[in-house]
């Protein structure tokens, strides 16, 4: 019996990347399942903005290897995009991650949109709205619910490949629906919320519809969709405290512009104040406000000013690995400073 190798990787599309897949197989008998012997494989990177058509081999350098829960005898190999010289490709910004950070935890709040392929959200009726927000929000019940099906298929299948996602909930717009994904580590962390949405267009597109990720699809009075992402780290953990928590929220604010740039494309059309948003515009941190830039949750309060914190800024379509390097270099920044502070 062959097994088969679902290679996956980024594109080279600005200002967001694409999910790329090709697929092929290998002989059982020498195959280990370790990444390490997953063979190098390669594509034509003049038709994902890689290369351009003269020179057009990239190289997909394997980093790691899911069980493939939608084929028997199957993995996912998750890749990065590499030069023939084996330097990192321009686009792969997993590369970017220092491979020291492994102290870091991140969960990712992953909000996305069910449409069909004429771009309508799930549950929306033809040329027109539902009735009002207030309903769907976490509902049950067919007159407020659209998609159910699909997203818990793509739970279960991201359980069965051991990916960490550890929830679903309806979202406040019809037909919109958050999953969390949580990982110790940046490149577990990213790598299993890449992975996650690779399934989520797999299991979308077997029911015609699309996963979409836009940042505010529907203009009026309708959320859109963003990627809070939660992090911590070990002193934030085991130590914290408010004062601590304070000045480390207040130095992120002078970082703000650099980490927007790296939030997500089209978050300005979400960021505006409204729809549990703060302002682009201004920083802002609070306990338990989701009205602001960080959120200080109520589990971190009632513990002892221990735990994590909650970036509300990224949007759904943010790359998971410009994301966490950038939260991992502002901590890494004004942890000392924020130590003097708390005294
Ligand atoms: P809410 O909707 O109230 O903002 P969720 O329950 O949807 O909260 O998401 C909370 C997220 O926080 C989850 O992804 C969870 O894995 C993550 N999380 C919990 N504890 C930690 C921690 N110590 N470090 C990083 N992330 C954490
Ligand atoms: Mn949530
Ligand atoms: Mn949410
Ligand atoms: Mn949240």
């Amino acid at each position: 019996m062959d097994t088969r190798l679902d290679y996956v990787w980024l594109d080279g599309y600005q200002p967001t990347t694409n999910i790329r897949t090709k697929a092929q197989i290998v002989p059982s008998e020498d195959f280990s399942a370790d990444v390490e012997d997953v063979p190098v494989w390669g594509f034509d990177g003049s038709s994902t903005q890689q290369a351009e058509g003269h020179d057009s081999d990239c190289v997909l350098q394997p980093v790691r290897i899911y069980d493939h829960p939608l084929h028997d005898h199957a993995h996912i190999v998750l890749c990065e995009v590499m030069h023939e010289d084996g330097t990192p490709h321009p686009s792969n910004t997993r590369a970017l991650l220092p491979d020291d950070a492994d102290e870091f935890w991140f969960g990712f709040e992953q909000e996305y949109v069910l449409m069909t392929t004429d771009d309508r959200p799930i549950g929306f009726p033809k040329g027109g709205f539902p009735e009002p927000q207030g309903p769907y929000y976490c509902a049950v019940g067919a007159h407020n619910i659209a998609g159910r099906d699909v997203v818990e298929d793509h739970w279960r299948v991201c359980r069965e490949a051991g990916l960490g996602v550890t929830g679903i909930n309806a979202e406040v717009m019809l037909g919109q629906w958050e999953y969390q994904c949580f990982g110790k580590g940046p490149k577990r962390a990213c790598d299993d919320l890449v992975v996650s949405r690779f399934l989520m267009s797999l299991i979308a597109e077997r029911s015609d519809m699309v996963f979409n990720l836009d940042p505010h699809p529907i203009q009026g009075d309708w959320n859109g969709s963003g990627m809070h992402t939660n992090f911590s780290f070990d002193h934030l953990r085991d130590v914290g405290g408010r004062a601590y928590i304070e000045a480390l929220c207040g130095g992120f604010g002078r970082f703000h512009d650099d980490h927007l740039a790296v939030y997500g494309a089209g978050n300005e059309r979400r960021l505006t104040g409204a729809h549990e948003t703060a302002s682009i515009d201004r920083f802002s941190y609070g306990a338990s406000d989701r009205g602001a830039s960080i959120r200080i949750p109520i589990h971190t309060r009632s513990n002892g000013w221990k735990g994590y914190l909650e970036d509300r800024r990224p949007a759904a379509d943010g790359d998971p690995y410009l994301i966490t390097a950038r939260i991992i270099e502002t901590v890494r920044a004004v942890h000392e400073e924020a130590l003097q502070a708390s005294g």
